[in-house]
C-alpha cells in the first residue's frame, strides 16, 4: 500500500500534459519549430525569452538540491510555498468528500487553499504554549482526512514545533493522511526535516527562497518529498511554470559566495531582532513578546488597534493578528533594517518620525558589467553604519568618511576583485557621490561649505581638505604617495585610485573639492584624505536653516 492510494484517483490516472521537445533529450544546434515560438527576442539583449523554458530547468534543480542536500527525484520547483500547498491540496483531497486539518493560529494560504477547492478545514488548535496537540490531532482526523498542516517555525507565533511529535504524526498517519510541514522559516530557526523524507513516505516539507533568501518577489519554492508524491505534483504543475528571468536570477542567488553573504546577513538581523527585542520589551504597549524562531515577533499589547493606528500615523504597516484564536491584541512585527525598526520604535514612543529621520534619505542600486552596488544613505542618522566592498582597506576609508561626516552609510559591493580592485573603487566612489546628491535634493538649508585641516595625532601626515557643494564640479589634488598599494591582505587598495576616487565622488556629488596631503607613510596620508573629507562634509551639509546656499537663490 502506497499513500498513491490516497490521492485522487483520477489525477493518479491522468497522464501529465508533455511538450514534444520533453520527449527528446536536447542536443547542441538543435532546431525548435515544436511550440510556435518566435525566431527572435522580445527586444535587444534579451536572452532566452523567446522560448518556453523547461518546467523543471536542470541547472536549477541541481543548484536547489546541492542546497537543500537533497536527490533531484525528491524535489520539485514552483512558484513559492503557496504553489505547493495548493497543488498537494488540488492532487490529493476530492472535492466535497475530504478534508484537511490545519492548527490554528497559522499561515491562512492551508485554509484559503482548501476553501479554494470546495475541501473541509478541520482545525486542531496549538496548545497555550503554541505546541501541536497531537492528541487532538489524531482524534479530529476521520478517514477522509488527507493532508495535516504544520507550520514550524510557525506563522504567526514565530515557534518551532517538536520534530519527534512530527514524526509520531508521520508514523501514525503512514498510508492515511501527508504530513505537509511548511519549513519557509527553516533556515532562520537552524531546523530541517528534509533527512526525514527518506523514513515517511507521508512526509512532505516546504521549503522558499522567499523569507530566509529574501526574495519574496522572485516567486520560487520548493517542494520535498518521496519520488511517488513528486511524479504525482509535476503532473498537475502547468508545463511552463517558471518565468526564465525567475530561474536566471534564482541561479545568481544560489552562488556560493551570495549564499555565504546571505547567512551573514541572517545573522545579523537576528543580532537586529534580539537588539530590539529588548527595546519594545521596555514600551508601555507592550505586554509581551512570544519566542522567535523566525524573523518576526509576536506581541502581545493592550490595544492592538491602537497600535496599529500608531503605526500607521507614521505609515509604518504591521499585522494585526487578533483575528486568530488565541491571539487578541497581537501584534506581528517582521524584522526590518535599524533604520525601518528605529521608526518604529520612535513612532510608538510618539516622537515625530517623519521630519527627524526621513527627508535626507537616499537609496542608490547600480549596476555594471563588473560591479553590483547598493548604497543607503541617511544624512540625519549615525547609524547603521555598515560597509562591505570587498577591499577591506577602502571599508575602513569610506567608513571614515561617514562617521566623520555624521551620517549613516550602508554600502555593498560585489565586483570582480580576481582580476583587480580598481571597477570596485572607482564604482563605489560613483554611487557614494550619486547617493549624497539625492540624498542632498534641493539642498534646502545645509551650510555648503565645509573645509578642514587634519593632522594624524602620533604621526606625520597631514591633510587640507575643503568642499564646496555649489553645484559644480572641480577637483584638486595634491599628494605625493610614496606605495603603490596600501591595505595589508588579498585585496589591497591599490593607491593610484585614491586620487580617482575623490573625482569620481566629487564629480557625482556635483562638488568642488580641493585635497592636498602631506606625509611620509601611504597608509596614514590616505586615511587623513578619508577622514579630511569626512570632516569637511560634515559641516557643508549640517542643516542651518532653510534657505538655499546660494546668493542666486538656486543651486
Ligand atoms: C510567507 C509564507 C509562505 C509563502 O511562501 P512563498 O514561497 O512566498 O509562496 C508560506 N508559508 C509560510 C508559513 C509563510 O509565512
Amino acid at each position: 500500500m502506497s499513500i498513491l492510494s490516497r490521492a485522487r484517483a483520477d489525477i493518479v490516472a491522468m497522464k501529465g500534459y508533455s511538450s514534444a521537445r520533453s520527449l527528446y533529450k536536447k542536443k547542441p544546434g538543435m532546431v525548435f519549430l515544436d511550440a510556435n515560438e518566435c525566431p527572435y527576442e522580445p527586444f535587444i539583449g534579451a536572452e532566452n525569452l523567446s522560448r518556453y523554458p523547461d518546467q523543471q530547468p536542470q541547472e536549477l534543480i541541481d543548484a536547489l538540491c546541492r542546497l537543500y542536500d537533497v536527490s533531484s527525484r525528491n524535489f520539485m520547483i514552483g512558484r513559492g510555498a503557496d504553489e505547493m500547498i495548493d497543488l498537494l491540496v488540488r492532487s490529493f483531497c476530492e472535492i466535497g468528500q475530504d478534508n484537511i486539518i490545519i492548527c490554528p493560529p497559522t499561515f491562512a494560504m492551508y485554509e484559503h487553499s482548501a476553501i479554494l477547492q470546495g475541501i473541509e478545514v478541520k482545525k486542531s488548535p496549538l496548545l497555550s504554549d503554541f505546541s501541536l496537540d497531537s492528541d487532538v490531532i489524531k482524534k479530529t482526523a476521520d478517514e477522509n482526512t488527507k493532508i495535516i498542516f504544520v507550520c514550524s517555525p510557525n506563522n504567526p507565533t514565530g515557534n518551532v514545533m517538536d520534530s519527534e511529535a512530527i514524526k509520531d504524526l508521520c508514523a501514525y498517519f503512514k498510508n492515511k493522511s501527508l504530513i505537509v510541514v511548511d519549513e519557509t522559516y527553516a533556515e532562520f530557526a537552524g531546523v530541517n526535516l528534509i533527512p526525514e523524507i527518506e523514513n515517511h513516505s507521508n512526509l512532505v516539507v516546504v521549503r522558499t527562497l522567499s523569507k530566509s533568501y529574501a526574495a519574496a518577489g522572485l516567486r520560487c519554492g520548493v517542494a520535498i518529498a518521496q519520488t511517488d508524491i513528486i511524479d504525482l505534483l509535476l503532473k498537475i504543475l502547468p508545463p511552463y511554470p517558471l518565468p526564465q528571468p525567475m530561474v536566471q536570477t534564482a541561479l545568481q542567488i544560489l552562488k556560493p559566495k551570495n549564499l555565504q553573504r546571505l547567512t551573514h546577513k541572517r545573522e545579523e538581523l537576528l543580532r537586529i531582532k534580539e537588539t530590539y527585542i529588548t527595546f519594545l520589551e521596555s514600551l508601555d504597549d507592550v505586554k509581551k513578546i512570544f519566542p522567535s524562531d523566525a524573523n518576526f515577533i509576536l506581541l502581545h499589547v493592550k490595544d492592538a488597534d491602537l497600535f496599529v493606528e500608531k503605526c500607521l500615523c507614521e505609515n509604518i504597516i504591521v499585522r494585526n493578528q487578533s483575528h486568530q484564536p488565541g491571539l487578541k491584541n497581537c501584534i506581528r512585527i517582521s524584522i526590518g533594517a535599524e533604520e525601518e525598526m528605529n521608526r518604529l520604535i520612535a513612532a510608538l514612543q510618539g516622537s515625530d518620525t517623519q521630519n527627524v529621520y526621513d527627508d535626507r534619505v537616499a537609496s542608490i542600486k547600480r549596476k555594471t558589467k563588473e560591479t553590483a552596488i547598493s548604497v543607503y544613505i541617511n544624512l540625519d542618522q549615525v547609524t547603521p553604519l555598515r560597509i562591505n566592498t570587498g577591499v577591506p582597506f577602502y571599508d575602513h576609508m569610506l567608513e571614515q568618511i561617514a562617521k566623520h561626516g555624521g551620517f549613516s552609510l550602508v554600502l555593498e559591493c560585489e565586483g570582480d576583485l580576481d582580476i583587480e580592485a580598481h571597477h570596485t573603487v572607482e564604482d563605489c566612489a560613483i554611487a557614494l557621490g550619486q547617493a549624497l546628491k539625492q540624498a542632498l535634493d534641493d539642498k534646502r538649508g545645509i551650510g555648503r561649505y565645509g573645509s578642514h585641516e587634519l593632522i594624524l595625532p602620533m604621526d606625520e601626515a597631514q591633510a587640507k581638505v575643503a568642499i564646496d557643494l555649489g553645484g559644480r564640479f572641480y577637483l584638486k589634488f595634491e599628494g605625493d604617495f610614496p606605495d603603490t598599494y596600501v591595505g595589508n591582505t588579498d585585496n589591497p587598495l591599490p593607491v593610484d585610485m585614491v586620487e580617482h576616487v575623490f573625482r569620481s565622488f566629487a564629480e557625482n556629488l556635483q562638488a568642488t573639492l580641493h585635497i592636498s596631503v602631506l606625509g611620509e607613510n601611504t597608509h596614514h596620508m590616505v586615511e587623513a584624505c578619508f577622514k579630511g573629507v569626512g570632516r569637511a562634509l560634515r559641516y557643508a551639509i549640517r542643516i542651518e536653516g532653510n534657505d538655499l546656499p546660494s546668493t542666486k537663490g538656486t543651486l
